[in-house]
């Protein structure tokens, strides 16, 4: 039986595993997590508001139910396991462990990041009681979002909800407290790019309508018509929303506006200048700046230098039984369908080249000889039951913040009878 290990239990790795199961029912599939809980940013990244993009979850439950995929959580790769062990004990090995870092703009040097100042990865994690997050920032006053993305409108969006706006997400109560009970005086987002370039989705840019409490000024959009449709549809829904006033909250949408620099005193950030070259640019105080302009690696894996000296980057193929998937191979863009397609192609490439290649007895995960607690599926099923029941009035879950509590509740199966 052929055996393949998958280190990331996010979208990539899981579609990766539906891909190669549907084909090759009869192999063995391994999906190995850092953390003790599956399915990446559908669980720490989509926003606690979106609960119906995150039902996607639902299907890769199935992955480990009905096609009998192995999930162990709580296993890293790179340190309680190399990646050398894993491509011995298995036929192949995919790598899908997306991309945690934040990007910084270049002007800010590494470790100088002026307090007020934080990335949207960091944020989010936080907000979304990510075991490894750090704390939830001081940020309020004025308050300025860099980056003209799909993840910038979702802050937007949660930062300028009402507790009675909230309800149905799966925000804990302290992430509620923290998002409810700062004052905010405005909330602006900066891009460098034109407003028909911006890569906001439409759909979301419509869906700020609905808030309860704010007034929206779109600055800086184009005079005349577009020739592509996407823009086009784009610009209407900014032209959509532009003037809407439901409540006292300013928001305002800015573009063409590069960073030049952040200004700072006393180490905290009061303000930056953004323009672009030749015109003037402009001076926006700010006591907050969270930075959206994508992702990074968080540099355990080396991605660069593995992906530079990939056999077939395109194709995902690094070398022999060596893949990438998701956005450890792509880079932090596409949404969730993207990565599905992307991962379906690359299973059926797995699958060519392994049925294409004699096979040879693997030890797969008993091979790894792996001392660390690890959380199976049944233990994810037990932890996820748990989030549920626990969910405070007005959520669906509330989710186990702490490692060590997850560790110790996903082992407790006989409480679940
Ligand atoms: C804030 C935010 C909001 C988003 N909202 C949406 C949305 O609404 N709709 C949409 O379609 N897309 C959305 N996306 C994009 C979507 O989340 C990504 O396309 C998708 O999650 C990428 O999947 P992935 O599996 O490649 O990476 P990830 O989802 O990041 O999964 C990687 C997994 O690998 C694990 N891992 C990392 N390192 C290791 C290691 N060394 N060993 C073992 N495991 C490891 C991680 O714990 C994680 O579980 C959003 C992205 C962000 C950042």
């Amino acid at each position: 039986m052929r055996k393949v290990a998958i280190i990331g239990a996010g979208p990539s790795g899981c579609f990766t595993a539906q891909g190669l199961l549907k084909a090759r029912p009869d192999w063995q599939v391994d999906v190995y997590d850092s953390l003790p809980v599956p399915y990446g940013l559908v669980r720490y990244g989509v926003a606690a508001d979106h609960q119906g993009t995150k039902g996607i979850a639902r299907q890769f439950e199935r992955v480990f139910e009905r096609q009998g995929a192995r999930f162990f959580g709580n296993v890293t790769l790179g340190r309680e396991v190399t990646l050398e062990q894993m491509r011995a004990a298995y036929d192949a090995v995919v790598l899908a462990t997306g991309l945690a870092g934040d990007r910084v703009p270049e002007l800010v040097d590494d470790g100088a990041t002026p307090e007020g100042m934080i990335g949207a990865g960091a944020l989010t994690r936080a907000l979304y009681d990510h075991p490894d997050a750090g704390d939830l920032p001081d940020i309020g006053g004025h308050v300025v979002i860099l980056g003209n993305g799909n993840v910038s409108v979702d802050l937007l969006r949660l930062l300028a909800k009402s507790e009675s706006e909230l309800e149905g997400s799966d925000l804990s109560p302290r992430a509620t407290k923290w998002l409810t009970s700062r004052r905010i005086d405005s909330l602006t987002i900066v891009g460098r790019s034109a407003a028909e370039l911006a890569k906001f989705d439409p759909v979301m840019i419509r869906e700020l309508a609905k808030l309860q409490a704010v007034t929206i000024r779109v600055a800086d959009l184009p005079e005349g018509e577009m020739t592509d449709a996407g823009q086009e549809k784009l610009l209407s829904a900014l032209c959509e929303i532009d003037g809407l006033s439901t409540g006292p909250l300013p928001i305002t949408f800015r573009f063409n506006m590069p960073l030049q620099s952040i200004e700072t005193k006393d180490g905290k950030v009061t303000g930056l200048v953004a323009g672009r070259d030749g015109a003037e640019s402009e001076h926006l105080p700010c006591n907050a700046l969270v930075t959206a302009i994508g992702f990074c690696c968080d540099g355990r894996l080396g991605r660069d230098a593995v992906m530079s000296g990939a056999e077939d980057a395109e194709a995902g193929r690094i070398a022999e039984g060596l893949y990438a998937a998701g956005w450890f191979r792509r880079g932090p863009r596409g949404t969730i369908p993207e990565n599905r397609a992307d991962s379906l192609a690359l299973a059926a490439k797995i699958v060519g080249d392994l049925e294409a290649t004699p096979e040879t007895s693997r030890a797969g995960h008993d091979g790894l000889g792996l001392t660390c607690e690890t959380v199976d599926h049944a233990g994810w099923q037990r932890l996820d039951a748990i989030e549920k029941a626990q969910a405070m009035a007005g959520r669906c879950r509330t989710k186990i913040p702490t490692r060590s509590d997850m560790l110790r509740l996903a082992q407790k199966i006989e409480e679940l009878k």
